[in-house]
């Protein structure tokens, strides 16, 4: 019976070009895998830095290992919190330029606790931009907050729904991205952190993209934009740039302490394993003592974007490493995906529902460990596709 329902309804996706599958890899995620039985070319990860499999981190987590085992074992809250965890909230402190921080077990929970336990009347309101990503629209449907959206990075629109709204709500979170994960683009986050402060409402910033990879010290988009004050709530993940999982909060000790006390994502689950929790510390410092990796991450990105865009395609201007190809058609861009996927390269074709309708999309991520060689090799054969297409 739960079978036949199934099947007609996967029928239905696949009838729209909306089919999911997953590719099955075999290695670490480096700039080159191991996938579906041969070599590829890895324009898909989100290991921007190539920190993911860096022997320094497996180092760092055995060592953990060796003393805590692996499993935390039981919610922070009872005894699942180790020194380990503590010791990476401070160091993710630090980094973030915050007096305090918090770590979930990913950076979709870290969101799911975060809005509901903030926007937590009815009478309070969630302004998000309307492209965040899916975890934070989760979160925000959650919280017993309202949600109003804006059109995408259109301060004018987030400026009209403060000045109706700001006299009326006990309180207004504004929530937006740092680099928004389908268009590689990034919010104008020095006009909103002013409107913000002078319509008195709370700014949280999901930065998954771009903490590690943006600004001088890879703070993130909040340190490029020099907001990094005016941003009441830094969300970020240790599972993108940072290359391991997980993901964090940071911001005052209150937020901290009433996350502790109200976040259901935190409360409710098991800690994040310390050995990884480790790992991610060891990240952190490679991200800090070794600048090079951002440097080569932000030219070689720009140089891809701008050769792609003389090969003729549909290519944003931008500086982040998330790259996307209007291709416009669900089809179509499943094509142009199999046809790099030939040539030995991944990188997926992005659909509705994740992306609207006509706005379908190849999305190239680069590395910091991808080599002139493999961009060289990617932009011949994007060339050879632009030509068949
Ligand atoms: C990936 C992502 C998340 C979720 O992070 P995970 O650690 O993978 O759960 C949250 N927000 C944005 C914008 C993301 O891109």
């Amino acid at each position: 019976m739960l079978d036949k329902i199934l099947e007609s309804e996967l029928q239905a996706i696949r009838a729209k070009g909306l089919y999911r599958q997953m590719r099955k890899v075999v290695s670490s995620a480096g700039p080159v895998v191991f996938c579906d039985g041969k070599q590829m070319l890895n324009f898909a990860s989100n290991n921007y830095l190539s920190i993911a499999d860096d022997q320094r981190l497996v180092v760092a987590a055995h060592r953990v290992m060796d003393t805590h085992g692996i499993g935390a074992s039981a919610s922070r809250l009872v005894v699942g919190n180790t020194d380990i965890h503590e010791e990476l909230e401070q160091r993710l402190a630090s980094f973030k330029n915050k007096p305090a921080a918090l770590v979930f077990p990913t950076g979709y929970m870290a969101n799911a606790g975060c809005i509901p336990a903030v926007a937590s009347g009815d009478n309070d309101l969630i302004l998000a931009d309307r492209l965040v990503h899916a975890s934070l629209l989760d979160a925000c449907r959650n919280s017993y907050g309202k949600l109003r959206v804006f059109p995408h990075n259109d301060t004018d629109a987030l400026e009209h729904l403060l000045a109706r709204y700001h006299d009326k709500k006990r309180r207004i979170l504004i929530v937006t991205e740092g680099v928004f994960s389908m268009d590689g683009d990034c919010a104008p986050l020095d006009r909103i952190a002013l409107l913000a402060r002078s319509y008195d409402a709370l700014l949280m910033l999901d930065d998954a993209h771009g903490t590690g990879v943006l600004g001088d010290n890879g703070r993130g988009a909040a340190e490029m934009f020099s907001v990094e004050n005016m941003v009441d709530i830094h969300m970020g993940t240790l599972s993108k740039a940072i290359g391991v999982m997980g993901g964090f909060v940071a911001g005052s000790y209150l937020l901290r302490e009433y996350l502790v006390n109200k976040a259901r994502s935190f409360i409710y689950t098991t800690g994040l394993p310390p050995a990884l929790c480790a790992a991610s510390m060891e990240s952190l410092s490679i991200i800090q003592s070794e600048p090079e990796r951002r440097n080569r991450l932000r030219a070689t990105s720009g140089l891809v974007r701008n050769e792609l865009q003389r090969i003729g395609f549909t290519v944003p201007d931008g500086i982040t490493p998330i790259i996307p190809v209007i291709i416009g058609d669900a089809t179509k861009v499943m094509q142009v995906s199999h046809a790099l996927s030939e040539y030995g390269m991944i990188a997926p074709g992005i659909r509705y529902p994740t992306v609207p309708e006509g706005k379908e999309r190849l999305r190239i991520s680069i590395q910091s460990g991808h080599t002139d060689a493999h961009i060289d090799k990617l932009l011949s054969c994007m060339k050879k596709i632009f030509e068949t297409l």
